[in-house]
């Protein structure tokens, strides 16, 4: 097993931890500085104490447990919610040349020996894993062979049943702790009221109380509400005047691709995301809107995650979100550079109507869910006692259609199943195709002498993939199809036939969602569906869902204030630029923007200048629609005058 690196705990310790994080930094990132607070929760973690960090979607959480972990050397846990998720994470440490591996319920037995195997051999840096897998004896017990050296809790939030994500699995992970009590834990979350900050701190057993909080006041985001039932016009005025790149969010898949060839129409260039496409059709539609590619991407709340584009100008809703906390994160997608952006909120009374009907689906009644258990066990003819580990590929109408069921009600009945660990429900495509030879390297050479068709294509993985006789690897069929010059319904064939003769082992990923069974299937009646549970969640859904639709109905509080004191926070001032605060300006502020542009239009003047000849009005308001022109580009200064745009 590696040596363990361990910081030498001295009287420098502080001297060191700074010089060792920077320069990890600067190695692995790139980066010069870090951002707001990211230093004081490396310091923290670095210094053994178990930490709370707070930070917004974007404020870089990641590397509040990837610096320190690649400090100390041996393995970092981390665990996380969703597989999309640690995929993302993974992905990008491979590209640093970090090694990760995440442990996903996808995955083969063998998949899983061969990661554990490296990790205990110290090779794996960042190990990802779901709450459900901790939880797993098994799995446990191959853990002390591990040499971690720090526990990251990411989307913390996950742990408390007054967060709007509660995930029952979460709540054992404190459990880890008794294997590894000399190692601290990071716990991280962009989302926590007063209750869930304390809350996470009592889960997750912190020695002492230790929270790193940043504000959530964006100063650069501009939200707008407005009620509007031409909800399209008004999107395409906002394309139109604030340009650049945008996301817009609606409720459901079909309304993604309605909406995004309605805007290609209009000659806006847009595209539709979801989580029912392929992974590798994500992927593209991703990349080129990234790339600018794609001004607009039309969306679901499946889309963001792990994403990072700075220059997003405006993200939209069409439709009420469910809860603040989800509305601050997709907002809270645009202006990551600092530069303005809007966030722009549409709604009808019907929104409000139809929010308060889907509650109700939302929650099926107790019988209910046990009723789709055992239609689900019975589609696929799982036995009493027995099922646990075994996965399908899961056609939620057919299965409705099967036992005369609703199908909105059995999908949020999985999803308390799985709440409750009984089963995981995948989305399709989630998992991309993987490969990996099984063949040893001089057997491999015989064969392809023997079989010279699959030649060609067996030399192109080799050269495309590296790694591949350790552990399987993700390909795409499409691009191995370009790169070997055979068509790719061929390359897949081909796979498959390797795979019988075993050569090789293929993976597909598959269009349809899966369901994963991680208990023995139990009897009707000692389902366990928390009733305790299932009310908190309840009442807790009905509080958020009702704050929503409080926020869209509060007109007279600045919006950036009424989000801030939804997660308890207690200074703040206006932010002088959301839709309240701007009907409250005074009424001199849209005469001052027209003078100043009628003033300077023929002869360029200097801010001094301009400021004398506006004297009589407030100065605020003044220096407020000066700026607001400058930030909306229909003024510029150029070597100490102010001109108008061309
Ligand atoms: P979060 O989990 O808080 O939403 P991430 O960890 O995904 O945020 O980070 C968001 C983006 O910010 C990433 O692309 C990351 O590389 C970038 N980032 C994080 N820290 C820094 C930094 N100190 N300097 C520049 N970019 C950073
Ligand atoms: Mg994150």
């Amino acid at each position: 097993m590696q040596q363990v690196k361990r910081l030498n705990l001295g009287f420098n310790l502080n001297i060191n931890i700074h010089k060792e994080i920077y320069s990890v930094l600067k190695k692995y990132w790139n980066f010069e500085s870090f951002r707001p607070l990211q230093e004081e929760i490396i310091t923290s973690v670095l210094q053994k104490k178990d930490t709370l960090a707070l930070l917004p979607t974007g404020g870089g959480k990641s590397l509040c447990f990837q610096v320190p972990g690649l400090v100390l050397g041996g393995t970092c846990l981390v665990v996380s919610p969703l597989i999309a998720l640690m995929n993302d994470q993974v992905s990008n440490l491979k590209r640093k040349g970090i090694s990760a591996v995440a442990i996903s319920a996808s995955m083969s037995f063998k998949e899983i020996e061969i990661a554990l195997n490296n990790a205990a051999l110290g090779h794996v840096q960042f190990l990802y894993v779901s709450p459900e897998r901790l939880q797993n004896e098994a799995f446990r017990k191959s853990l002390s062979y591990l040499p971690i050296t720090l526990i990251a809790i990411d989307e913390a939030h996950c742990i408390s049943q007054w967060g709007y994500d509660f995930r029952p699995s979460y709540l054992k992970i404190a459990e880890v702790k008794d294997y590894f009590n000399q190692v601290a834990m990071v716990a991280l979350t962009a989302s926590a009221t007063k209750f869930v900050v304390s809350d996470i701190q009592q889960k997750l057993e912190f020695k002492n109380p230790n929270v790193f909080r940043q504000s959530f006041y964006r100063k650069n985001l501009r939200y707008v509400v407005q009620y509007e039932e031409d909800k399209f016009s008004r999107l395409l005025k906002i394309i139109k005047n604030i340009g650049g790149s945008g996301v817009v969010y609606v409720r459901n898949r079909k309304r993604t691709q309605e909406l995004a060839l309605q805007l290609t129409k209009n000659k806006i260039s847009a595209s539709s995301y979801h989580a029912g496409l392929t992974f590798s059709d994500r992927q593209t539609i991703q990349q080129n809107w990234i790339d600018n590619k794609t001004q607009v991407i039309c969306a679901t709340n499946a889309f963001g995650m792990g994403i990072d584009k700075p220059d997003v100008r405006f993200v939209a809703h069409m439709d009420l979100p469910d809860s603040l906390e989800a509305y601050f994160q997709e907002a809270g997608r645009g202006g990551r550079d600092g530069k303005t952006a809007y966030a722009s909120l549409f709604f009808t009374n019907g929104d409000i109507e139809r929010l308060q009907d889907n509650f109700k689906t939302m929650f099926p009644e107790i019988e209910y869910i046990k009723l789709a258990y055992n239609a689900i066990c019975n589609y696929y003819q799982i036995a009493a006692n027995s099922g646990q580990g075994l996965s399908f590929e899961f056609d939620l109408d057919k299965v409705c259609a099967s036992y005369n069921l609703r199908p909105v009600l059995v999908y949020n009945s999985i999803k308390f199943l799985e709440k409750e660990n009984y089963l995981s429900y995948l989305d399709a495509g989630f998992e991309q195709s993987k490969l990996m030879m099984v063949m040893g390297k001089e057997d491999l050479y015989n064969f392809q002498i023997k079989f010279s068709k699959y030649e060609p294509l067996i030399k192109t993985v080799l050269r495309n993939y590296g790694g591949i006789f350790e552990n399987y690897v993700f390909i795409n069929e499409k691009d191995l199809a370009y790169k070997v010059k055979l068509p790719a319904s061929k390359v897949i064939e081909y796979l498959n036939l390797l795979t019988k003769q075993g050569v090789l082992s293929y993976i597909p990923q598959t269009n349809l969602p899966k369901i994963i069974f991680l208990e023995n299937r139990i009897n009707n009646k000692h389902i366990e569906i928390n009733p305790k549970n299932y009310h908190t969640l309840k009442e807790r859904y009905l509080e958020r869902m009702n704050a929503v639709i409080n926020y869209v109905d509060n007109n007279k509080v600045c919006r950036n204030i009424q989000l801030l004191i939804y997660f308890n926070e207690i200074d703040y001032t206006d932010c002088g630029y959301c839709d309240v605060c701007i009907a409250n300006r005074p009424k001199d502020y849209s005469t001052i923007k027209s003078k100043i542009v009628t003033m300077i239009k023929k002869n360029p003047i200097t801010i001094v200048q301009l400021k004398e000849k506006f004297q009589q009005y407030n100065l605020t308001t003044f220096v407020t629609a000066y700026n607001d022109l400058m930030d909306d580009g229909i003024i510029k200064e150029s070597e100490g005058l102010i001109y108008k745009r061309k």
